[in-house]
């Protein structure tokens, strides 16, 4: 297919180049110029605006921070709107609030263009992989004809519901990380300050009820103080205060999700918003005055 991609950071640029192999044809864009070079130079037509990147193409995909950077790209003077013929497919990958999702699929609905929302999980490396977790919400059968598209980033691509209803799975799913890691963050400092060895807690309770990706993936770089992104604390902080709105709006109280926010906000407080999320931990070794390693 033609495809315009906008947004190649972290998880953009990987997802962009999975498409090149896979045979599309792509026209990207980026606000840093050097991300724009790294995609020609594997095969990619440079554009300077999503406009560009949006005109003469099927398929539209973005890739961005939160909310106001899709709207602004979408929605926005020299954005895909302006670009984008009547018949054209958006499909936002992005992790942002669910009410922005169907804010901006009605703006779109207006020029003729269908929307999705489809943001992923797996980070950086199944980016890399090709083998993310997509979920996607929107009118079923736009889903279906793009899912090949998808699967070409993911190993799986899951139809939720309605448009938004991606978003709000993947809240679902920073939730569900976010208290993961606050646990095992605490359940290794109880371990630490009681005298056992938090690798040795590890290695016994990985296989029991207590074993999780989570688990699997944050213990070993708590362990060996790589906080290296993955990531990003700012990114998780962005995810929750999305998922706070989303609860407020809905009726649904977020107890736990309010408590880690304010851990990760700590943390970002102290300069480690750019930190993996599992730098978390941190937040227990600052109070306890010793680290868990
Ligand atoms: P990033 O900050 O690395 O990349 C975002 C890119 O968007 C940047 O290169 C920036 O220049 C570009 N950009 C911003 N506004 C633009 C605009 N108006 N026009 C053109 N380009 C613009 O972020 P990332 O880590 O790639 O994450 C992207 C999204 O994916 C976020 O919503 C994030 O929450 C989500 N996500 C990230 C991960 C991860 O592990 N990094 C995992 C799953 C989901």
């Amino acid at each position: 297919m033609k495809i315009g991609f906008i947004g190649l950071g972290i998880m953009g640029r990987p997802m962009a180049k999975n498409l090149l192999r896979a045979g599309h044809a792509l026209t990207v864009c980026d606000h840093h110029p050097e991300h724009v070079a790294e995609l020609a130079a594997a095969g990619a037509r440079a554009a300077d605006t999503p406009r560009e990147a949006a005109a003469g193409n099927e398929l539209v995909i973005t890739m961005l921070p939160n909310s106001p950077n899709v709207r602004e790209a979408v929605c926005g003077e020299g954005g895909v709107l302006e670009g984008a013929a009547p018949g054209t497919v958006l499909v936002d990958m992005s992790s942002i609030a669910p009410g922005a999702s169907q804010e901006i699929a009605a703006a779109c609905a207006e020029k003729g263009v269908k929307m999705l929302d489809a943001p992923v999980s797996g980070g950086e490396p199944k980016a890399v992989d090709g083998t993310l977790s997509i979920m996607a919400g929107g009118e079923r059968a736009v889903f279906d004809a793009v899912r090949p598209v998808l699967l070409c980033m993911g190993a799986s691509a899951v139809w939720c519901g309605e448009i938004g209803a991606g978003n709000t799975t993947k809240l679902a799913n920073q939730v569900i990380v976010a208290a993961n890691i606050a646990a095992v963050s605490e359940a290794m400092m109880l371990a630490r300050r009681a005298g056992v060895d938090p690798a040795r807690v590890f290695d016994a309770v990985k296989g029991g009820l207590a074993g999780s990706a989570v688990l699997n993936a944050k213990t070993p770089m708590m362990l060996e103080r790589n906080f290296a992104p993955g990531f990003r604390i700012d990114l998780h902080i962005k995810d929750l205060g999305n998922a706070l709105e989303t609860g407020h709006a809905v009726g649904a109280p977020l107890p736990l999700t309010a408590a880690v926010m304010e851990m990760m906000q700590t943390l970002r407080a102290d300069g480690r918003g750019g930190d993996d999320h599992s730098a978390l931990v941190g937040f227990y070794e600052k109070i306890a005055g010793e680290t868990i390693a």
